[in-house]
């Protein structure tokens, strides 16, 4: 067998924090997870600070979770990177799909997108996002441009479909222009969107395995969409269980998740690895990210390429 055959060559792994808060007990379950994952097959690990949506962003929150991973034993084999400094990367990728009539201008107001939505029947519920019933799909008609969107319709104006697999999850397969609609890569607010990020810097930076969290797995359709419109490779996803808060949904500030505490990351660690089914005896840190490695190993086996 070649070297670069082999599980883990070449494999570069990352941890995406928004910077909207401390490390909590959720956070760190994906953190660590993909520490874990690089560690266990010889690859690197990077962590980029996710603040392009900067009005979410909390100042300071990018060095406490530095801070609480160095703390915790989770140290990135490279110096950070930071999305908000990365503007032109973005307006590059973005002026790629311009020319190829993969995206188009959008006049639409939420209010115009709501009415129209629900004109054809679509209903308003709490946590979904509308599907963009297509208003300015072939024109702006004269009004004025506020964000960019790609199309999910392809050529032949067919629905595009995503067929994708999951280490966890297994296959999965999702109609983007059914579940989601041409979704936005730039907002009326000039801020880029989190998928065209994300797209771009997991190719930039090599990334060729993507662990995080369940509640993003619905966003992996979208991200293999765009990697193939600009002709980026898709790389592994694992998609790992969410820790859950009282009310039954993901852990966050907004429902009761407290910071990390620093005083005690092994306990931490120990309640993370719960979620991963990772218990290990060991007494201190070091030891225990030791063992767990090896757990993880056994537990998340890579398929080979
Ligand atoms: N920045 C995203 C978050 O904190 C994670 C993005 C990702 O891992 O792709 O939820």
């Amino acid at each position: 067998m070649h070297r670069s055959d082999l599980p883990g060559a070449g494999y570069i792994g990352r941890f995406a924090p928004s910077p909207t808060g401390p490390l909590h007990a959720g956070s760190l379950v994906a953190a660590l997870a993909s520490w874990l994952d690089a560690r266990a097959y010889g690859g690197k690990w990077l962590v980029r600070i996710e603040d392009v949506d900067l009005p979410r962003c909390v100042p300071g929150a990018d060095r406490v979770i530095l801070e609480q991973l160095e703390a915790c034993g989770l140290v990135p084999d490279d110096l950070p990177v930071w999305q908000s400094r990365r503007d032109e990367l973005y307006a590059d990728a973005l002026q790629h799909l311009l020319a190829a009539d993969h995206v188009y201008a959008c006049a639409c107001s939420r209010r115009e997108i709501s009415l129209a939505a629900q004109s054809e029947g679509q209903e308003l519920t709490r946590h979904a996002e509308l599907v963009y019933p297509g208003t300015c799909r072939n024109g702006l008609k004269g009004k004025a441009a506020r964000a960019m969107r790609v199309r999910t319709l392809n050529a032949k104006g067919h629905d595009v479909q995503i067929e994708w697999t999951d280490r966890r999850l297994g296959a999965q397969r999702q109609n983007l222009a059914r579940a989601v609609g041409d979704f936005v890569l730039h907002r009326a607010d000039g801020l880029w969107a989190y998928q065209m990020a994300v797209v771009v810097d997991d190719a930039l930076q090599g990334v060729s395995h993507v662990v995080r969290g369940e509640d993003l797995s619905d966003n992996t359709p979208r991200q293999i969409h765009l990697q193939r419109l600009l002709g980026l490779p898709t790389p592994v996803y694992l998609h790992t269980p969410l820790v859950l808060g009282a009310n039954g949904e993901k852990l966050s500030k907004q429902n009761g998740a407290t910071p990390l505490n620093l005083r005690d990351c092994l306990a931490a660690l120990r309640t993370a690895g719960v979620s991963l089914g990772i218990a290990t005896e060991a007494s201190d840190l070091n030891s225990w990210l030791t063992q767990a490695i090896v757990q993880w190993r056994e537990k998340w086996a890579l398929p080979v390429a």
